[in-house]
């Protein structure tokens, strides 16, 4: 991202302004972060500069370089594990708090999961839906990180 911070971006107003870029897309959801994101991706959106070819190509490269870990939320698959475990919700809390920084929501909404079903996480055997996952996440593994950090 060292090639967007040169033209002047963050890395979060040139992932918004690619995204943009795309004359499919007709808007951005972008985030919710503290005055400062707000502005920085107000300013993104305003701004006119056009993204070249060699900047779609260094997205293109990044997207390659990072997608491996990315979860898509396809709940069908990993709250099938257990009727009463929200195992989707809780990989995107662990997204807020380990992509987003965003430590104080990740642990107020895994809060909100009940206690009995927080305790039975740990118990539930996730193998079936790790062999179907599209990104080979380790479910367990993760799981099992929320648990600790989160809690
Ligand atoms: S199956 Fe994999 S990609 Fe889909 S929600 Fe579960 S962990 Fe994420």
């Amino acid at each position: 991202m060292e090639h967007f911070s040169a033209k002047g971006f963050t890395p979060g107003q040139a992932k918004i302004k690619l995204v943009l870029d795309d004359k499919r897309i007709a808007a951005a959801c972008v985030g919710r972060g503290d005055i400062t994101h707000l502005k920085q991706n107000v300013a993104a959106v305003l701004d006119k500069t056009e993204l070249t070819q060699l900047d779609r190509e260094v997205f293109k490269n990044y997207a390659a370089q990072t997608c491996s870990g990315y979860c898509a939320g396809c709940a069908n698959i990993c709250d099938s594990v257990a009727a009463d475990i929200p195992v989707s919700d809780v990989m995107r809390y662990l997204m807020y708090y380990n992509s987003f920084g965003d430590t104080q929501t990740a642990r107020q909404l895994f809060a909100e999961i009940p206690q009995q079903i927080r305790d039975k996480m740990l118990t539930v055997d996730y193998a079936a839906a790790e062999s179907r996952c599209p990104q080979r996440l380790p479910i367990a593994r993760f799981v099992n990180q929320a648990v600790r950090t989160l809690a």
